[in-house]
């Protein structure tokens, strides 16, 4: 499916042509709660929605629970609307598409899905994938024909005003997205030229998106983020994604932050495959050479360098890079080995993973 797209400052205003287009009457509207009124996206949106009925749902966390969708799905399915909108970060775009799947699964009725990211991450908004909680369990969902929103709106109007710490820790989701889209397995030449250009990006400009007020910076990171989503769209993420998600539903760690805990290490260890653990069909020296690439793409010589230098921009943006520093006692290495397994996720990573290469990843990390 070919998505629309809009970039750059004002471009919401786009958002008008897209509901006369699609001759939309009711619009329901995913949101987060606070952050669409202080990030300025409900000033410009309402306004561009007069004259035409609409719903706000809010009812969701960070990290969207699936009970809390399947509540807003009673809301969302008797409001009978013909468009959804979800304005917010990857949980607000997350939960509406969602909705869109279950409408579909439910009743066969598809309605078009416009995302408009308000951090610079997660890239949902080019991604057909969904990304929820049953309790601590992550659910990934989404289907490629349904679910790649008809639409996306990238305004970095939305991200200027967004929290420090979370400028970080969605930055280094995107961060986390290019590397691993690169190394993963399911690579091709043309998704490695996309995170290529989404890294290239992300180093240039990442410290200056978090530390100052510059708003060229914040915009390419909007634009970086958006490249890494195309290029994990179809590549996936790979084994520091994996184990991101327990950090997060078991110990709070904001999910960009919980992915890149793990990427320098994982760096160095990917650049240390052999033969006997390859997991890439291209072959060892393949995924060596890879490794170098990246490696240069960050200034960097050698895999360990690229490792420090990886974990100087978190402390540079004030990300602890130590799980000992976020709380994490030896005991707790269990429970993210045992939940950090996500089969689909440590098979994409070019060099095998066992349990206890990971629990000395970690080990290192404490
Ligand atoms: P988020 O959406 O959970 O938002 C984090 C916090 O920031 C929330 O409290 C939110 O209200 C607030 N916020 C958002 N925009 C703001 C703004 N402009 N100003 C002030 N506050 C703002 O964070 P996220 O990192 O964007 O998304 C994380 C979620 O996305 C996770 O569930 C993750 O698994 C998922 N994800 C999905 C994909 C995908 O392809 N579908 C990819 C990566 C991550």
């Amino acid at each position: 499916m070919k998505q629309t797209e809009y970039f750059g400052f004002n471009s919401i205003t786009n958002l008008k042509d897209v509901l006369k287009k699609e001759k939309s009457k009711r619009v329901f509207l995913v949101t987060g709660k606070e952050s669409f009124k202080s990030c300025g996206a409900e000033e410009k949106i309402i306004s561009l929605l007069k004259g035409l009925s609409s719903l706000r749902f809010t009812e969701f966390s960070p990290n969207p629970q699936q009970e809390q969708i399947e509540k807003g799905y009673i809301e969302f399915e008797k409001f009978n609307p013909d468009i959804i909108l979800g304005v917010g970060g990857g949980s607000a775009i997350d939960v509406a598409k969602a909705l869109k799947e279950f409408l579909f699964e439910r009743k066969s009725i598809n309605i078009p899905l416009v995302a408009i990211p308000t951090t610079a991450g997660t890239g949902s908004e080019a991604t057909h994938y969904i990304v929820y909680y049953n309790g601590k369990n992550k659910v990934s969902a989404g289907k490629p024909e349904l679910t790649l929103p008809e639409y996306s709106i990238c305004d970095p109007q939305f991200i200027l005003n967004l929290p420090k710490d979370i400028t970080a820790s969605t930055g280094l989701d995107a961060l986390s997205q290019a590397i691993e889209s690169y190394w993963s397995v399911k690579s091709t030449d043309e998704t490695k030229e996309i995170a290529k250009e989404a890294l290239e990006l992300i180093i240039l400009n990442f410290e200056n998106a978090v530390t100052t007020e510059s708003k060229k910076s914040k915009e390419v990171m909007l634009r970086a983020a958006n490249l890494a989503g195309k290029a994990i769209d179809i590549t996936l993420t790979t084994a520091c994604h994996a184990v991101a998600y327990p950090f997060t539903s078991y110990f709070g760690i904001p999910h960009g932050h919980a992915a890149a805990l793990t990427l320098g290490s994982m760096l160095v260890y990917n650049s240390q495959v052999s033969e006997k653990d390859c997991l890439d069909k291209r072959g060892p020296d393949y995924v060596r050479k890879t490794i170098q690439e990246i490696t240069k793409i960050l200034g960097c010589k050698t895999a360990e360098e690229a490792k420090e230098k990886i974990e100087q921009l978190m402390v540079n943006v004030g990300m602890k890079t130590k799980l000992s520093e976020l709380g994490l006692k030896e005991n707790d290495l269990d429970i993210i080995v045992k939940n950090g397994f996500n089969p689909e996720r440590v098979k994409n990573n070019p060099r095998l993973l066992t349990e206890q290469n990971l629990r000395n990843i970690l080990k290192e990390q404490s």
